[in-house]
């Protein structure tokens, strides 16, 4: 008898567990990652992306985007780095106002920021992005990006996924009016990209510095030109400012004191970095006797940092062979 509970019991078991298991893909879809509107300025806001690699759980939400609500329409900055991230936002703002969107500037052409475009392209609004980043979207590289995202970032990045272009390609600083509400376009490139833009809306005391700006996270360097960028952060530095939203990160009223990690951080590649350069000390020894103990508790390190210091000691060989050496 006892013998027989025993049986009945392990069948069940295992009748229960065979359920579960048949059951487990849709209780182990993985939510969607969070995304909330936070407010920056009276009608301003901004979603914050998580400081993560992009994957197929956070559907590449490793970016920031925001919008302003004018009187007539919304105009947003950046789309974000999937359709169906962009679909979301619409969402955040439709719970603010009815409003269209008529306008997205691009800050610059990166994968986590623009991915998202051919969604409010489809809902009719208008794609502003400086001229320079034609040259990324005609190019092989931004073809086989989006081929290995269609693997790396499926199912959020498939076959119908497309690289959008501009309607309004600018070519130097250009301001425009949404509703009576000023937006001046500004080109601070080659920076973090050779078409970097930062967008300022003056009746909002506020500015949106793309990736020339990473907030408590280290920058992805890239093929960036970081003399040039650090210059930038000075200009981003001069406007006045209630607020700055940044390319990653959260949103700064304190932009003198948070830009300086993006500051010191490309300070500190580039002295390291050009020193070894000028000794001829290979990149290997470079990097291993290198001291990156200011930075190394900084979230992404582990991520970019080896890469983001091979690509700088390549820029700073290529500067050094420029100056005839
Ligand atoms: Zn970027």
């Amino acid at each position: 008898m006892r013998h027989a509970t025993l049986r009945t019991f392990k069948a069940l078991s295992l009748a229960l567990s065979l359920a579960l298991a048949c059951t487990a893909p849709s209780h182990a879809a993985d939510p969607e990652p969070p995304m909330q509107a936070a407010r920056v300025t009276p009608n301003t806001y901004y979603v914050q992306g998580l400081s993560q690699l992009g994957s197929p759980k956070n559907q590449n939400f490793i970016s920031n985007a925001g919008f302003v609500v004018t009187p007539t329409g919304v105009v947003v900055v950046d789309a974000l780095g999937s359709p169906r991230l962009a679909e979301r936002l619409s969402g955040a703002i439709r719970q603010i106002t009815p409003l269209p969107i008529t306008h997205v500037i691009v800050t610059h052409y990166h994968a986590d920021h623009i991915y998202g475009l051919q969604h409010f392209k489809d809902q009719g609004a208008q794609i502003v992005a400086h001229r320079s980043a034609l040259a990324y979207i005609q190019s092989d590289t931004a073809k086989l990006r989006l081929e290995a995202s269609r693997t790396d970032l499926a199912p959020w990045i498939d076959d119908k996924t497309r690289i959008v272009d501009a309607d309004l390609w600018i070519d130097g600083p250009t301001s425009f009016k949404v509703g009576g509400v000023v937006f001046e376009v500004d080109h601070v490139g080659p920076s973090h990209t050779p078409e970097d833009l930062i967008v300022y809306v003056p009746s909002e005391r506020v500015l949106f510095a793309g990736d020339l700006f990473f907030n408590g996270r280290l920058p992805f360097v890239g093929m960036a030109d970081s003399s040039q960028w650090i210059r930038s952060l000075e200009r981003v530095l001069a406007f006045d400012t209630a607020a700055v939203v940044p390319g990653h990160g959260a949103v700064s009223s304190e932009p003198r004191k948070d830009i300086g990690l993006t500051r010191d951080y490309l300070k500190h590649l580039r002295s390291t970095m050009a020193r070894a350069v000028e000794d001829f000390v290979p990149f290997e020894e470079a990097y291993a006797t290198t001291d990156w103990s200011a930075f190394a508790s900084t979230p992404m390190f582990n991520f970019a940092n080896r890469m983001n210091a091979y690509n700088t000691y390549l820029l700073l060989e290529q500067e050094a062979l420029g100056k005839g050496r």
